[in-house]
């Protein structure tokens, strides 16, 4: 067993100066950590229960949008009454993750930190260039079924597991953070997670010490109607995504495209879109042959690794679909809360 060090700051300011400390990391619903703790892929020196300090508010922000605190529960998030109003594609993607226990436990800033599930990073007794690096990545000729087909490097094929951070991306969110040495940062989403390049031990641009407060929606009122999160996986539940999509449409009077978005996860090291892809269906109608010119764009330069290669028609098929859910009209979840 490693030992560690246990801390319960009372507010942000206690939190922020004992992250500030080598070695020190945040714990919010540990539904992540603690495994990679219990399976010996991370060993932080000192854990910060970051679950007394507040930042658990979800709530109308300036200018028509959200603000969701890094603290607020996956599920509170998924059901509170202006997601599903206005952003159905993220209350959509959030409730296609995980299972309900694991929802009602997982916060919004775990979930955007959450690590990859490639087999290699979690089995410490082979390489892996993303948990220790320099020393290989056996996934490009080995288990690579669920991994990257896009933005890959020589060092590293894994992917973001998170199906939220698909919708958040569609929907351009931004993720604030605050550290002690650093004070407050607003990182647009497309900036916060990151391809592996040569470093792949990096999944994102958070610097050290500093702790995501929440994160912001803009107002996205008008793809409220016309969205769909649509998720494949080997198992209905408790599997992470081969392939998923976040589509959303704004159509105008006539029918025609007026704005698209599209977002895939499940095929790289972060949430993939292609904003010329997008570009390209607005004023088109919103039909199979626009759809199918977009999966082309975004799947541009789309690679498997051998045991994934069928993930490439697959995205191109996910994506014909999705947007063609999208087009005939946002599907609200069923049922109650869980
Ligand atoms: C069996 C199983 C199935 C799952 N299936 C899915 C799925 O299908 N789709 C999906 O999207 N997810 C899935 N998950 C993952 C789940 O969504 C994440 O484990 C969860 O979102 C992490 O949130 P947490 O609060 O528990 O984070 P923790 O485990 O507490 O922390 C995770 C990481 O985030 C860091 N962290 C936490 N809060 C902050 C913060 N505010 N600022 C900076 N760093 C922070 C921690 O230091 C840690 O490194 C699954 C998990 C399990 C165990």
């Amino acid at each position: 067993m490693n030992p560690f060090l246990y801390n319960q700051p009372r507010d942000l300011e206690g939190a922020l100066a004992t992250l500030s400390v080598q070695g020190a990391r945040p714990i919010a619903g540990g539904t992540n950590l603690l495994d990679l703790m219990k399976e010996g892929v991370m060993a932080p020196a000192r854990l910060v229960d970051i679950n007394t300090i507040g930042l658990d508010r979800i709530e109308a922000a300036p200018g028509g949008g959200l603000l969701l605190g890094a603290l607020a529960r996956n599920a509170d998030t998924a059901y509170h009454p202006l997601v599903r109003e206005r952003y159905p594609l993220l209350g959509a993607a959030i409730l296609a993750g995980a299972s309900p226990q694991l929802r009602n436990m997982a916060t919004n800033g775990g979930n955007l930190m959450q690590r990859t599930r490639c087999v290699y990073f979690y089995d410490v007794g082979v390489p892996c260039n993303k948990r220790e690096p320099g020393t290989g990545c056996p996934a490009k000729e080995g288990v690579n079924r669920q991994l990257a087909i896009l933005g890959a490097s020589e060092a590293c094929i894994a992917t973001h597991p998170s199906d939220m951070c698909v919708a958040l991306r569609a929907l351009d969110a931004t993720v604030h953070v605050r550290s002690q040495a650093g004070g407050e940062r607003a990182i647009p989403f497309a900036d916060f997670q990151r391809l592996p390049g040569d470093r792949p031990d990096l999944d994102n641009t958070l610097a050290a010490g500093e702790l995501i407060t929440h994160i912001t929606l803009p107002e996205a009122g008008r793809f409220a109607g016309h969205s769909a999160y649509i998720k494949v996986r080997d198992r209905l539940s408790y599997a992470f995504a081969l392939v998923s999509v976040a589509a959303a449409l704004d159509l105008d009077a006539d029918g025609r495209i007026r704005e698209a978005r599209i977002a895939l996860g499940g095929v790289a090291h972060k949430p993939w879109r292609v904003p010329g892809a997008e570009a390209a269906l607005a004023g088109r109608p919103p039909a199979t042959a626009a759809f199918m010119t977009a999966a082309d764009a975004i799947l541009d330069g789309a690679r498997g690794h051998g045991q994934n290669d069928f993930k490439v028609s697959l995205a191109r098929n996910a994506i014909i679909h999705a947007l063609a859910i999208a087009a005939r009209g946002t599907v609200q979840a069923q049922g109650g809360r869980q």
